[in-house]
């Protein structure tokens, strides 16, 4: 059967090797190169966590966990690097340890002295932290090869699903999603901004740090370590709607805000941002995935910010709509 798969990001490669472990040989067509700068898959780091108030998140990050391992074996990489996942909270409602407990996922409660003994992290007076071992950091440029290797990767060819001889055309193409369908899915596009930062760690791991919106689930700043700075920080849903196709830099108010938590929330060596940098989200209203099947076409719009730590199970879903029928 022939494949073909319309965009190179995480999804689009992550769809790629499900399909090649059925034994089909797809053909991925990418605009740019692998880990451009313009979408919504590069940089170095992404946040991997079992933590979500809702189940079926729960689920889906331990599905993409055994498959993460899997892709570890086969490449022989290590892709994912798990110091813990921090949720800073003043009760135990606000974080997802209730449904960590009963999706039998190990949390546990941290005061802030303990905290701050165990990461080089500070708690705000009022706040305690809930602490999710078996999660930290998905290294997003060492995936994007990972998932690469022996797959037919077109690079620098940008193509409409009518240009493509295929039986089943999976459209993974994030922000530019809706120039590709005859009918636009409900997303909207924005650009994010993130800043990178040097840790204090004397030694400690950084673990990823959540904090949530009043009265939410939903992230409202998050971080995570970085192999080369030390420190990533950013805003959730935090930057203006944007065309991908119009190159746009980071948003100085949000650089400002951003630094502001890093400096309340970390130890640093350095109070500043020593880097900058803009990536795209693709959100949904309710932050959901969109996994469907329209004719020839799978189309996939799993983002809204945090779809990267289920790349490989999202691959299983999309290959197995375009091929399993
Ligand atoms: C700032 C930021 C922080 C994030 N943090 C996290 C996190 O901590 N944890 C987490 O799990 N997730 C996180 N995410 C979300 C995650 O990175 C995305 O969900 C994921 O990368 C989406 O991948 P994608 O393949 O759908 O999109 P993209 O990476 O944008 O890939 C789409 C590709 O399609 C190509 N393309 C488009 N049109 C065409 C065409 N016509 N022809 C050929 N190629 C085409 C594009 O060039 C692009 O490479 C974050 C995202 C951002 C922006």
């Amino acid at each position: 059967m022939k494949v073909a798969v319309i965009g190179g990001g995480v999804m689009g490669l992550a769809t790629g090797w499900a399909l090649k472990r059925r034994g089909h040989e797809p053909v991925i067509f990418e605009q740019f190169e692998i880990g451009h700068a313009r979408g919504s898959s590069h940089g170095r780091s992404r946040i991997f966590r079992l933590a979500y108030a809702e189940d079926e998140y729960v689920r889906l990050a331990q599905e993409a966990l055994g498959l993460w391992r899997e892709l570890e074996a086969e490449s022989g990489e290590t892709l994912l690097e798990l110091h813990g996942l921090v949720e800073i909270v003043r009760t135990l409602e606000e974080s997802t340890a209730a449904t960590l407990e009963r999706c039998g996922v190990t949390w546990e409660r941290l005061d802030r002295d303990a905290a701050k003994r165990r990461f080089p992290i500070q708690v705000p007076d009022g706040s305690f932290a809930v602490v999710q071992p078996e999660a930290g950091i998905a290294r997003a440029d060492k995936a994007l090869s990972a998932f690469a290797r022996g797959l037919d990767v077109r690079e620098g060819e940008r193509v409409t699903p009518d240009e493509v001889e295929a039986e089943a055309i999976v459209v993974t193409a994030g922000p530019w999603v809706n120039e590709l369908l005859d009918e636009p899915l409900p997303v909207k596009t924005t650009r994010e901004t993130l800043c990178y930062f040097r840790p204090d760690a004397g030694g400690r791991p950084v673990p990823s740090v959540v904090s949530f919106k009043p009265g939410r689930h939903t992230h409202e700043m998050y971080s995570l370590h970085d192999p080369v700075y030390g420190l990533k920080v950013g805003a959730h849903h935090a930057g203006a709607e944007a065309d991908p196709n119009t190159p746009g830099e980071p948003d100085a108010a949000l650089v400002e805000r951003i630094a502001a938590w890093a400096n309340e929330t970390y130890l640093l060596a350095d109070p500043e941002p020593v880097a900058a940098e803009t990536c795209m989200y693709t959100t949904t209203a309710d932050e959901s995935f969109i996994l469907e099947r329209r004719g020839r076409l799978v189309i996939g719009s799993p983002c809204s910010g945090h779809g990267f730590k289920f790349a490989p199970a999202i691959g299983e879903r999309l290959a197995a709509l375009a091929v399993d029928r």
